[in-house]
């Protein structure tokens, strides 16, 4: 399942290729995975692109939403700019997939590719997995590159999906409310992870970060990776923690995800050729699928066990 530094990556992606473009055309070949009227969304021009947690949001312009004046409930609410926008939301989910493609969808920088890998994320699109098809225009420059590209939704399983919605309180939305704090914001301390631990007594340490809650973006890659930089033994219990563990802890999971982001994530998020492996976070990972490997810190073998029902990898000797 994607985490935070991949769909960070695709947000970083997105945001060089599509702000500015319109939404020409969104077809749906799968009606599970959007949700929401599709008009809405159409013909309408890319503000700005974000994320929360692993939840990407595409704020939209148009004249049905920029021009009209907030309701009486809704100018006595907190007046930001974001908290009223028509937005696309899209969640990747355990197979999702988010691929652009230039017009000629040849060479290098005419695709990317964020989310779940699999083989046919390199061949032709749309395939047999593509369940929207975004269809983009650029109204400055119509014989651009951007003029004529497309956005392609893939998703094997379809658990994933995307949203239209509309003048949403972003606070108060139901898919970002139970988020916890973005580890990578300001506002996020290491006394606020440990609270929010705290919850979470008699868990072990590392499925307590993976609850959305404590903190937001982190899986099962990220977690294994963060324990590591914590020196800490992943079955150790929340309760069992020292203030100096839980600082430890803040700093792994921030030096986890940063260094998930400059490697682009653990897929091949920028497609280079069949070969390309441009962008593969997991030739970095220190732990993460290493089992039988030596640790690259003192070469004691790498273990796998399971642990909440994940596969959880750890070096027994710089981790206790
Ligand atoms: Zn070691």
């Amino acid at each position: 399942m994607p985490e935070l530094p991949e769909i960070e990556t695709i947000k970083l992606s997105l945001q060089k290729k599509i702000i500015g473009l319109k939404i020409q055309k969104i077809q749906i070949l799968s009606p599970k995975s959007f949700i929401g009227n599709p008009n809405l969304a159409s013909g309408q021009k890319i503000l700005k692109i974000w994320r929360k947690g692993k939840l990407l949001g595409v704020d939209l312009a148009g004249q049905s939403t920029a021009n009209r004046l907030p309701t009486t409930a809704e100018s006595g609410r907190r007046k930001t700019e974001d908290g009223r926008q028509l937005i696309l939301l899209f969640h990747l989910k355990m197979t999702g997939q988010i691929i652009w493609q230039g017009e000629s969808g040849k060479g290098e920088g005419e695709r990317f590719i964020g989310g779940h890998p699999t083989e046919d994320m390199l061949g032709k699109m749309p395939n047999t997995h593509t369940r929207v098809i975004f269809s983009f225009s650029d109204p400055l420059r119509p014989r651009s590159e951007a003029s004529g590209s497309h956005l392609y939704f893939n998703d094997q399983r379809r658990f994933g999906w995307i949203k239209v919605t509309r003048s949403v309180i972003l606070s108060e939305a139901k898919d970002l409310k139970n988020l916890g704090p973005e580890p990578l914001e300001k506002e996020f301390t290491w006394q606020i992870l440990k609270q929010n631990l705290l919850r979470h007594k008699s868990m072990s340490v590392k499925a307590a970060i993976m609850d959305q809650s404590v903190v937001s973006g982190v899986g099962n890659i990220y977690s294994n990776e963060a324990m590591f930089n914590a020196k800490l033994d992943p079955r150790r219990k929340v309760s069992s923690l020292t203030d100096i563990e839980f600082k430890n802890v803040y700093k792994g999971i921030k030096k986890a995800l940063e260094t998930g982001i400059k490697h682009g994530g653990s897929t091949l998020a920028h497609f280079v050729d069949p070969e390309g492996r441009k962008g593969y976070f997991l030739d970095y990972a220190k732990v993460y699928g290493l089992d039988h490997h030596s640790c690259k810190v003192c070469g004691t073998e790498i273990k796998k066990i399971s642990l909440a029902g994940r596969g959880t990898y750890f070096c027994p000797n710089c981790q206790k």
